[in-house]
């Protein structure tokens, strides 16, 4: 048809086809404006419905309370490791909190893998004192750390709820393939600490309590669109601030401010007006199908994979834990690199990219995100069982 391949890749990522038909169809004249979204200035009416759109069909997808604020900003998920920490630093009950102390709090970090780690380095970097939580698992023999698993609750060296600013997770390890079951982490932290995550890998595929959470970020380029766009859903509270505190605004760049964009529709200055299109393309896409549908495909898509990597685990090596791998990122070593090299390009020859491991930790991962349909990870299961027959 298109002859397009079956896209494996952990984003930027495949996205519906349908979305992709549409955005080509309106792409030189959209909806009888006779200018492309491309062009169009995001001071334009037609514009101001589109992101407004946008964010009032994510706010039913994913059923986002009243009191939650949902921006659109700049600067990817690596952006929001800052901002989380700048913003939630200048918070009004925050900074109430570390008064009363008497000193800095300290930010709770979860560590499963390497974009967790990036958070908590960035916070360390802009000052902040950090107590890790956890940091993967430590080997009892060689005190080795690896981030294929959770130490169990009671090995978590949580902060005290008034010592804690805030805790930061991100339930899905986009490398590492680790995802951190659904409530599993609200589940224990103080109600008193809001707890930040990280979604840029699993967000939209399946069903959040966002209530439980204080923000949720994510870079868009996995389940919700293209690049370019961060989404960060914020409780209102987070957001205010003692404006006679002199410590507070004067830290945050406006490009990372919260603020600055709650209120202003997203819009204080230009944003990536044809990302936030798409993305509302995509937010629609799922609403139609609905999270506890796209919950079971997730299900589905990744079941399929790791019953084949289960049946044959002397072979399809996975590299996480049962209870913690992910839907989303499935990673696997072969029994040698050179069988690894053979995979990678015999599926290639059957139209199925991007499947090399991220370069810090080798083997194979296939990303199985919302787009991918069915029949795609039931061809790369064939491909498996085929190439597993040659080889073993
Ligand atoms: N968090 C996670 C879970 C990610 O997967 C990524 C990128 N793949 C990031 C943060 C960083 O996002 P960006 O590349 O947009 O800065």
């Amino acid at each position: 048809s298109h002859n397009r391949v079956w896209n494996f890749s952990a984003g930027p990522s495949v996205l519906p086809l349908s979305v992709l038909e549409e955005v080509q169809r309106d792409l030189l004249n959209y909806k009888g404006e006779g200018m492309s979204v491309l062009e169009m200035s995001h001071r334009s009416k037609v514009y101001g419905n589109i992101i407004s759109d946008a964010e009032a069909t994510l706010r039913r997808v994913l059923k986002v309370p009243d009191n939650y604020s949902i921006l659109f900003l700049q600067g990817g998920g690596t952006g929001e490791f800052a901002a989380a920490y700048l913003n939630l630093m200048s918070c009004k009950s925050v900074r109430e909190k570390q008064r009363k102390l008497g000193r800095q709090l300290a930010c709770d970090y979860i560590v499963t893998g390497g974009w967790s780690k990036s958070g908590l380095k960035e916070t360390k970097r802009l000052g902040g004192i950090t107590n890790v939580v956890l940091d993967g698992v430590k080997s009892a023999a060689t005190g080795e750390v690896t981030y294929n698993s959770l130490p169990p609750v009671s090995e978590w060296n949580l902060g005290k709820p008034e010592e804690t600013a805030f805790l930061y997770y991100c339930e899905n390890e986009t490398v590492h393939g680790v995802e951190t079951p659904a409530n599993y982490v609200v589940d224990v932290v103080d109600p008193l600490v809001p707890v930040i995550c990280d979604m840029s890998s699993n967000m939209l595929s399946r069903p959040i309590d966002i209530s439980r959470f204080g923000a949720i970020v994510a870079g868009a380029q996995k389940n919700m669109g293209p690049a370019g766009v961060s989404i960060v859903i914020v409780r209102k509270d987070l957001l205010e601030r003692d404006e006679t505190d002199p410590e507070i605004t004067r830290n945050i760049p406006s490009i990372l401010d919260w603020c600055y964009y709650d209120g202003a529709e997203s819009m204080p200055h230009t944003p990536p007006t044809f990302t936030i299109y798409v993305c509302g393309l995509v937010f629609k896409w799922a609403e139609n199908l609905g999270l506890e549908a796209l919950e079971k495909l997730r299900e589905t898509r990744s079941g399929l994979v790791y019953d084949m990597i289960d049946a044959h685990p002397e072979f399809f090596h996975g590299l996480v834990d049962k209870k913690f791998r992910s839907a989303m990122n499935l990673v696997f070593t072969l029994p040698t690199r050179e069988l690894e090299a053979q995979f990678i390009s015999e599926a290639a020859e059957r139209n199925m990219v991007q499947l090399k491991g991220h370069r810090n930790l080798g083997g194979i991962r296939i990303s199985l995100y919302n787009a991918m349909p069915i029949e795609g990870a039931k061809a790369f299961v064939i491909f498996m069982k085929e190439f597993y027959e040659k080889n073993v």
